[in-house]
């Protein structure tokens, strides 16, 4: 079994295209490419019901798209019998569990991906970078530091590219990825592998070898995603993907339906 559990429903251009017709590229790409199963996890902060989280221009900008929409392209295109999954990807506020749970509560999600793009209004892929404000060893310090109290804010299934803060390339001189990996073990949370960092200047997937290792040792489990902003990146590269999950010792993959995740053969 092989899932892209990390997409957002876009056009062939890549805009917004929330509508149940635009799932059909998508599924089309996935046959394509062996994938048995997609999820659609649009960013949170497109999505006015979300407004109150924000502080962030880069989120309140965009923040204009109603939810239900989304919602019910995916559930439309899964009740014409199409392989998809409808999920989330929430960027977690430290602070505001409550308010997250609250909104996001009301809908049927199938599961929600946990990531930290922005810390205290500093950019770990935008701008102003956290890097260049806090240094690389602070700001790496800071951004695993964030990516433990998502995963342990239990508001997740799975936490999406889960070593983002390398994604320019600019590395702290020696990572202890233990702790880390140890936190997310309680939270039971999942960790995805995303070939999107194969497309960034780091050039890697995420999340590297010994974080992943480190969650191997520890039971994590995880989803696989390729974070395709349009239909022909769904399933792009997952071969390393699957090398590097086997690599570590993985032999299966989480599946996920109403929020409960089961584990799969990965194929
Ligand atoms: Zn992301
Ligand atoms: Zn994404």
């Amino acid at each position: 079994m092989i899932v892209d559990y990390h997409m957002h429903l876009r056009n062939g251009r890549g805009e917004i295209a929330h509508d149940t017709w635009a799932v059909e590229p998508f599924v089309e790409i996935a046959r394509q490419e062996g994938v048995d199963e997609i999820g659609f996890t649009e960013h949170a902060y497109y999505f006015e019901q979300t407004r109150a989280l924000w502080t962030h221009p880069y989120q309140t900008e965009r923040c204009v798209y109603d939810l239900e929409p989304y919602v019910e392209a995916v559930l439309q295109a899964r009740e014409r019998g199409l392989p998809v999954k409808l999920g989330l990807e929430v960027d977690y506020v430290q602070g505001r569990e409550h308010e997250m749970h609250s909104l996001l509560e009301p809908y049927p999600w199938d599961y929600l991906l946990g990531s930290v793009h922005f810390i205290d209004g500093l950019g770990v892929d935008g701008e102003p970078r956290l890097l260049e404000a806090l240094g690389v060893d602070e700001g790496w310090r800071r951004y695993f530091e964030t990516l433990a109290a998502a995963a342990q804010s239990r508001l997740f299934d799975s936490l999406s590219h889960p070593d983002l803060v390398k994604i320019f390339g600019v590395l702290a001189a020696s990572f202890d990825y233990n702790p880390v990996a140890e936190a997310i073990a309680e939270s039971g949370v999942a960790v995805e592998v995303s070939t999107a960092g194969l497309r960034k200047p780091v050039g890697e997937l995420y999340p590297h070898p010994d974080f992943l290792a480190a969650c191997r040792e520890r039971n994590v489990p995880v989803t696989l995603g390729s974070d395709a902003h349009k239909p022909v990146l769904v399933g792009r590269e997952f071969d390393r993907a699957r090398d590097l999950l086997r690599s570590v010792g993985y032999e299966t993959i989480t599946l996920f339906d109403g929020r409960r995740g089961r584990q799969e053969q990965l194929g």
